[in-house]
């Protein structure tokens, strides 16, 4: 069968459209496949990220903050006003303008760059086939000379825990109540449970987060996590580490929570709205024809390899349906690597130098290894850590909580790792990506001029702190 396109992308989240853009962009005929339809009903291009993901979470975070500022911190800059009231129904609506504004936008941008938008659902079958079913139902076969597979993930189910859409939620549900429920439990410390549980905590609820490991923020530079340990606390999040949840049950209005405390007590919580936020996994339902080649690993993941081929000749995987941090900006990396293969390119990621961040307050922001997994690894490092408490800049903002640790090699003073809590530490790690992308020394960082007053001079401090030199402190 003559290919009817050059390249077919199913998924149109931020791995699976900027792939289709980019592949457009080198001359490639492209079309791109997406399912997911909107809160109005409609097909909305941009994934979990633009729709209930990445970009209505910060726009939550930055609404709710800005109120918890008006109750708690405008008093010290001598700003005073009558007791603010919080509209939930406008902040949601806020968000949802934000998402429209955003998905529209990349429709607009498929316009412009010829590519092809087809809603509906993507299986892949043998022989670079795709099965199209419309929205309608109608059915369709399509072929390219190349499939990048690009499904997402979804929220993993804890048995015993049904998702209701109103009591017990995932992040769609707990991205649009209509009121700040009066206890929120969320079961869960990691990324969407301290982000969605500040949203909530600062618009008033009394936040009781459960979380099975023992440690908080594991994958986290210790000292990090023990300055977000500290100030979560501070704030009134209640995170309860250890905790093997059993069962929830939904009782009128009440969502009575079954777990097993630390020391193997059993304890209940009752609490208005459950969040659980226990990971998410690959999207892979009704993908793949049984005869379409690819496989998945133990995971459930497709199986890639290092340059996001599948094992099917010509078909790519790229973002959260394959290994790698779950994370928009990787998959869009992913997804411009592979539009550039196929053009005949060198498209490469760099899956270490990847860049975290937890849109909590304080920010929470790493790139590269924790000084205990380079321990770990019989790696000698050297450390550098400059607090936000002592840069002019974050005491003009009165956000001085937080500090900069870099990690460099103890024999080539490479920099191995910088791991930050603070304030806009989801910027600043920007400048510490680049560094290791170039291979930066500790000393690099130290003999770049940061400008006065910023908030970078936090990372400028820490890298002169590697060698015990900061300026602005007792060594
Ligand atoms: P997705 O965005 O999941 O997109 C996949 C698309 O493919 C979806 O539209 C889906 O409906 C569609 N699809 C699936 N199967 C088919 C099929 N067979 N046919 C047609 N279409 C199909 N990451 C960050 O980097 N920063 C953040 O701040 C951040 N915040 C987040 C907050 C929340 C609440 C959540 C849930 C996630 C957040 N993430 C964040 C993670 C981020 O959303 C994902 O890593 C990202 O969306 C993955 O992109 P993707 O393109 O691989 O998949
Ligand atoms: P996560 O992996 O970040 O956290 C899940 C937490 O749930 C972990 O701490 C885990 O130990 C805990 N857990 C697992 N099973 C449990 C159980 N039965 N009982 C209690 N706790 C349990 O996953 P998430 O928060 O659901 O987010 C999913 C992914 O989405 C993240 O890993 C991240 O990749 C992405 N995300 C990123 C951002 C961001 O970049 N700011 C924001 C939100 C989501």
């Amino acid at each position: 069968m003559q290919a009817l396109y050059d390249v077919i992308v199913i998924g149109a989240g931020p791995a699976g459209y900027v792939a289709a853009i980019r592949a457009a962009q080198l001359g490639l005929k492209t079309a791109c496949i997406d399912d997911f339809v909107g809160k109005d009903g409609k097909p909305a291009l941009g994934g979990t990220c633009l729709n209930v993901g990445c970009i209505p979470s910060k726009a939550l975070l930055e609404s709710s903050q800005q109120f918890h500022a008006l109750q708690h911190s405008f008093k010290d800059h001598g700003i005073s006003a009558g007791e603010p009231t919080m509209d939930v129904g406008v902040m949601v609506a806020r968000k949802d303008k934000i998402v429209k504004q955003l998905t529209g936008g990349i429709g607009m941008l498929f316009k412009a760059n010829k590519v092809q938008s087809i809603a509906g659902r993507g299986k892949l079958l043998s022989g670079k086939r795709v099965e199209v079913t419309r929205h309608d139902g109608t059915v369709e076969t399509l072929s390219a000379s190349h499939i990048i597979l690009a499904s997402g993930s979804v929220p993993i189910q804890i048995p015993g825990l049904p998702f209701d859409g109103k009591h017990i939620v995932d992040n769609v549900g707990a991205l649009d109540f209509d009121v700040v429920p009066r206890r929120f439990g969320v079961i869960g410390a990691g990324v969407i449970g301290l982000e969605m549980g500040s949203v909530w905590k600062r618009l008033g609820a009394e936040v009781t987060i459960l979380e099975a490991l023992p440690d908080f923020l594991g994958s986290c530079d210790a000292d990090i996590a023990r300055i977000a340990a500290r100030e979560f606390k501070k704030q009134g999040l209640d995170i309860k580490l250890g905790c093997k949840v059993n069962a929830a049950e939904v009782r009128g209005e009440e969502v009575h929570v079954g777990y097993t405390d630390a020391k193997g007590e059993p304890q209940t919580i009752v609490v208005d709205r459950l969040l659980v936020a226990v990971g998410r996994r690959a999207h892979t339902r009704g993908l793949l024809a049984d005869d379409a080649g690819v496989s998945l690993n133990p995971r459930g993941q497709i199986e890639v390899d290092e340059h996001n081929r599948t094992s099917a000749d010509d078909v790519w995987a790229i973002g959260d349906c394959v290994r790698g941090p779950m994370l928009a900006h990787r998959g869009s990396e992913e997804g411009i690597a592979v539009a550039e293969r196929i053009a005949g390119k060198a498209g490469h990621v760099n899956l270490d130098t990847i860049p975290w961040v937890i849109y909590t307050e304080p920010e929470v922001a790493w790139v590269g290894k924790t000084e205990k997994e380079c321990k770990d690894a019989g790696i000698p490092v050297r450390t550098g850590s400059f607090p936000f408490a002592a840069i002019g800049r974050a005491m003009a903002m009165n956000e001085t909580c937080g500090q900069v640790k870099i990690v460099a090699h103890a024999d080539t003073d490479r920099v191995l790792g910088v791991h930050m809590i603070g304030p806009m530490v989801s910027e600043l790690i920007a400048e510490c990506v680049v560094a290791m992308e170039f291979q930066a020394s500790s000393e690099d960082l130290a003999r770049i001029c940061h400008a006065h007053p910023t908030l970078s001079e936090a990372v400028h401090e820490a890298a002169l702190a590697v060698d015990k030199r900061a300026i602005h402190r007792v060594n």
